[in-house]
């Protein structure tokens, strides 16, 4: 069965307050009754039956004993000697042998009427109590109807012959006054239980109305819709905290939504370009009969579009296996030093067929803790384009060393440079090189073949080392990339 939030709270409310009635119940029961065995009134009626058990206690020393059996021939003659009644109830006693034994079967000698032929226990405390010559006052329960309060006396004969007397009274007043107690309380109870379970259950409504506007709001909130926010409460506690995290949620939904929705609008918009020429360069040559050459000039142009295309789709793959990756990537111990000659040497090719001196200035020995497939990318990617964006007679130079940084160069970074002496990058322009698809002057990059992701692929590599980028730039002087790395 699914039961809503209220009405489990409600439950457990009822459940608690009932169990705490019960409780309270018990504690007041037991205090009242505490109280009234320790009230006055019950010393009083101690001090009576005393009286009377000693009254009756001379009245049988005088006797010449011992007494005869059966016992009810004494009866009214007993009632006199302790008096009919304590505080209207009828006083009720017994003279019974002296057990020499504790437990030993009750020999009764005298009992009045007020006993109905039944007998007064002898308990252990009373008999410890004789034993010593002592009375004893106590509270006998279980017994009769009612707890009959019992005075313990020891008493002899003329002869010398000992009893015990004992001295009683019921205690129904008592028992009486605790039974309207606790009738009062099972009458009133339910009704004050009910009366606060009300209140709860109104209580709680109305603390949870506000997750229940929450609920509302955000079951229309849809993919397509979130620009729409949650109510947010004023209110200092949990649910308005529930709303804020909610609508930070929402916000980072929309936004990624954005991004992919833009990632999707870029992507299409790239792959449009290239695909638009080939059309564009097939329906021209169909057009009428075109000459061996011509018909090679088109398919190299072809060619070199589709592979403009190629780029595009190896890169974007790689920046989204990338972010599937990103969690999962081990890093290991890296030597940089031996990768980067290892890049150098691989590009070395493309800088003598352009034309441009290429050297490696200082190469520090420098380990760092990444994954070494990722870091060469990062090394080509900045390479190439250094020698991408420098002309014919230009130079580019990559040196790698070791910093110290951070309080008392506690801490060491790698630094690698990649200087060159090209065409710059305008200032302005700076700050968006590392976005997605950004090219500075779309046809200089056109002229190289750029898709606008090689930063974008480096940004994200340093991001998964905890590196960082500095790019400083003139135009038309070159510039310079700065990779700091967080050393092993
Ligand atoms: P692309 O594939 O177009 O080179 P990148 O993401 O690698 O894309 O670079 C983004 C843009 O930054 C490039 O289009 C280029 O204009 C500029 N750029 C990158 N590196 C250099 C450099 N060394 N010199 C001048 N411009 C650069």
């Amino acid at each position: 069965m699914r039961l809503s939030v209220r009405t489990r709270l409600v439950l457990w409310f009822i459940a608690s307050i009932t169990l705490l009635f019960v409780v309270m119940l018990y504690i007041t029961y037991g205090i009242f009754s505490h109280a009234i065995y320790a009230s006055d009134v019950t010393v009083r009626l101690d001090e009576i039956l005393l009286e009377r058990a000693q009254r009756a206690g001379s009245n049988i020393v005088l006797h010449r004993g011992p007494f005869a059996t059966p016992p009810e021939q004494y009866s009214s003659l007993f009632s006199r000697w302790i008096g009919y009644d304590v505080f209207l109830n009828p006083a009720c006693g017994q003279l019974r042998d002296y057990p020499e034994n504790f437990g030993d079967e009750p020999l009764i000698i005298i009992r009045n009427n007020a006993l109905e032929g039944r007998f007064i226990p002898l308990t252990q405390f009373a008999y410890a109590n004789l034993s010593r010559g002592a009375h004893s006052v106590e509270t006998i329960e279980n017994v009769f109807q009612y707890p009959l309060r019992v005075v313990t006396l020891l008493v002899h004969d003329r002869e010398g012959h000992r009893y015990a007397l004992q001295i009683g009274m019921s205690m129904q007043f008592v028992s009486t006054t605790l039974g309207n107690v606790l009738l009062k309380f099972f009458i009133w109870g339910p009704f004050l239980i009910l009366a606060i379970s009300l209140t709860g259950y109104f209580f709680v409504k109305a603390s949870l109305k506000p997750v229940h506007d929450v609920v509302l709001v955000a079951r229309e909130i849809t993919a397509e819709d979130l620009s729409r926010r949650v109510p947010v409460l004023e209110t200092d506690d949990e649910i308005g905290d529930l709303s804020i995290t909610l609508n930070d949620m929402i916000s980072r939904l929309e936004k990624s939504f954005e991004q992919v929705r833009q990632f999707s609008d870029d992507v299409s918009h790239e792959l449009k370009t290239p695909l638009a020429v080939i059309r564009g360069e097939v329906e021209v040559t169909l057009r009428t009969e075109r000459s061996g050459e011509e018909y090679r000039s088109t398919l190299v142009s072809i060619l070199e579009e589709s592979q403009k295309l190629e780029s595009i789709m190896e890169n974007l793959l790689f920046l989204s296996r990338l972010d599937v990756k990103k969690k999962s990537i081990c890093l290991s111990d890296i030597a940089l030093d031996e990768l980067l000659i290892e890049v150098f040497e691989e590009t070395a090719l493309m800088a003598k067929e352009r034309g441009i001196c290429f050297s490696l200035r200082q190469v520090d020995e420098v380990r760092v803790h990444g994954d070494g497939g990722l870091l060469k990318r990062l090394l080509v990617n900045l390479i190439q384009n250094a020698l991408k964006y420098t002309k014919q007679g230009g130079k580019v130079e990559v040196s790698l060393k070791s910093d110290s940084i951070g309080c008392g160069g506690s801490e060491k970074e790698a630094v690698f440079i990649v200087s060159d002496t090209g065409i710059g990058i305008p200032r302005i322009d700076l700050p968006h090189i590392f976005d997605r698809f950004y090219r500075v002057d779309k046809s200089r990059s056109a002229k190289t073949g750029g898709s606008g992701l090689g930063l974008t692929i480096v940004k994200k590599i340093l991001d998964i080392h905890h590196g960082r980028i500095v790019v400083r730039s003139t135009l038309k002087e070159g510039s310079t990339f700065f990779v700091y790395l967080p050393k092993n």
